[in-house]
């Protein structure tokens, strides 16, 4: 426990790993930094090989009763986790925004997402089947296909939506029958670790471990165990690399859900002010965090000084959060000193090559990790900042002198995670959704990922689906069998 957060969510947290259903402490530790004030909130207990070796073992002997549980028993069971979660909602927003500097408003509509995502795997659990039913491919034969669960899976997420994350993650795995190891950032375990907790009373113990500790020594011990039969990893696409050439070593399923780096096209026939507003929202919430944020903006040339002058307003409008409780709103800091300092690079960098920083650009002089939402022009295609995922409030815009040369710097960068484009011509967007190369396209808005629709990376932003009932197919196999019955 932690003495440095006093009042109700002292008996929230604890920093232990959640191995078999109790806690577990691990070697050494990492703090664990609020990014509202810079000060530690504690610090987490990092599993080393012999922790994660004991959670996938945990695992496997949960799995092997849980893989022949009825799709009503593991409805009932995540339904039960989903209540549990709205039974400590407020707490369980108070954690989410004290570990990540989400707004507390935010943070608690993150998990009201998070208990539904469960309520909807409870649901997927039931629908799962091999498909195709029975049929005769051969004289005398009959074949079946059958759906099965593939055994401990490895899920490892990032620290932009740290509990959304992990229940993309948890929710398929188990409703597809499998056991399951987390390990969540570094920089945010805690609601991963509260939701293990919660787990522990209401699903059988093992089935649902989490470990905490950095990538490169924890991460990297749970993607090599070979009693890992699957990763799904969300995260940039560097360690997207890494995961998948140590999971290749011994062969197990690679689910990758990498950066973005979404283009957002306007064309001249938008209505200005609601797409400005739009893009403003998609490129600023969550502090630009999103990997799917708006983070280049496209416009056709006769569109261009009214959308910037309207986004630089919105940009400038913005208020910065005072504390997560702020009655008026605004943005929250970012997760890390680092992960501003990169930011802020990034804009540096362009600056120093010719962009022009229109809004934001800098950090505000007082405690925590803020960062002023930030606007630049004059940047070129093949620049650093128009190439790279800046992860921060900062959204950059190219004039554009055709619908054809849109869509191509649009495609022009490695990622495809997400695009958009604003425009009221039906032709226009019509060839946009066919020649967008993104796992999703939004028309005339950005950012919205019901949990019912599918959301995969295309290109560097990796491969499988996360979300929708087509993600229990990542945690499953199919198997053929063929029965022979001679009359
Ligand atoms: P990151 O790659 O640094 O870390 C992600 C997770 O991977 C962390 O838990 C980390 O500890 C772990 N990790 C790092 N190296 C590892 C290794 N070698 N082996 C095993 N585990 C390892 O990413 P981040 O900075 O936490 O997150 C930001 C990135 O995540 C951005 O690029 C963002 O676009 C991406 N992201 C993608 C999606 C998506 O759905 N496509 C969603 C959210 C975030």
């Amino acid at each position: 426990m932690s003495d440095a957060v006093a009042g109700p969510l002292s008996t929230q947290l604890d920093f232990r790993n959640v191995v078999g259903g109790a806690p577990v402490d691990g070697e050494g530790s990492i703090a664990v930094v609020n990014p509202w004030t810079g000060e530690d909130l504690g610090a987490v207990a990092c599993a080393d090989a012999a922790v994660v070796g004991e959670a996938v073992e945990a695992s496997a002997r949960a799995f092997a009763a849980w893989r022949w549980t009825t799709p009503v028993e593991r409805f009932d069971a995540l339904m039960a986790l989903a209540s549990s979660v709205e039974a400590h909602l407020d707490e369980m927003a108070w954690v989410e925004s004290l570990d990540s500097g989400k707004p507390l408003e935010v943070a608690r509509g993150e998990v009201v997402v998070a208990i539904d995502t469960l309520r909807f795997f409870a649901g997927a659990a039931r629908t799962l089947d091999g498909g195709g039913g029975a049929n005769e491919y051969s004289p005398g034969s009959t074949s079946v296909l059958r759906r099965e669960p593939l055994g401990t899976v490895g899920l490892i997420t990032p620290w932009n939506y740290p509990l959304l994350e992990a229940v993309w993650k948890v929710g398929p795995a188990l409703a597809a029958g499998n056991g399951c190891v987390l390990k969540p950032s570094e920089l945010t375990p805690l609601t991963a670790l509260f939701l293990a907790r919660l787990a522990c009373d209401v699903l059988p113990a093992g089935l649902f471990n989490v470990v905490t500790g950095t990538g490169p020594a924890t991460g990297e011990a749970l993607v090599r165990h070979p009693g890992i039969s699957m990763v799904s990893f969300t995260g940039s696409a560097a360690s997207g690399r890494a995961v998948a050439g140590a999971a290749a070593e011994h062969l197990a399923r690679v689910h990758l859900e990498l950066g973005g780096n979404a283009p957002v096209i306007v064309l001249e026939d938008a209505p200005l002010e609601a797409t400005a507003e739009g893009v403003a929202l998609a490129a600023f919430d969550n502090s630009g965090q999103s990997c799917t944020a708006a983070a280049r903006v496209i416009v056709a040339a006769p569109a261009y000084d009214e959308l910037v002058e309207r986004l630089v307003a919105k940009a400038n409008e913005l208020a910065l959060a005072q504390d997560p409780e702020d009655p008026h709103g605004g943005l929250g800091p970012l997760v890390s000193e680092r992960q501003r300092d990169r930011a802020l690079g990034f804009v540096e960098r362009a600056d120093a090559a010719g962009g022009r920083v229109l809004a934001g650009g800098g950090a505000p002089d007082r405690p925590g990790f803020f960062m002023d939402p930030t606007v630049v022009v004059d940047v070129a295609q093949d620049s650093e900042i128009v190439q790279g995922e800046v992860f921060g409030p900062v959204v950059t815009v190219q004039r554009v002198d055709s619908f054809d040369e849109a869509i191509a710097c649009a495609n022009d960068v490695p990622q495809g995670l997400a695009a958009s484009i604003w425009t009221d011509s039906v032709r226009h967007s019509t060839l946009a959704t066919r020649e967008l190369e993104f796992g999703t396209v939004w028309v005339n808005n950005h950012s919205c990922s019901p949990i019912e629709a599918p959301f995969a990376g295309f290109r560097q932003s990796g491969y499988g689906t996360e979300m929708s009932a087509e993600s229990l197919h990542e945690y499953s196999r199919t198997k053929h069998v063929m029965t022979t019955v001679v009359k």
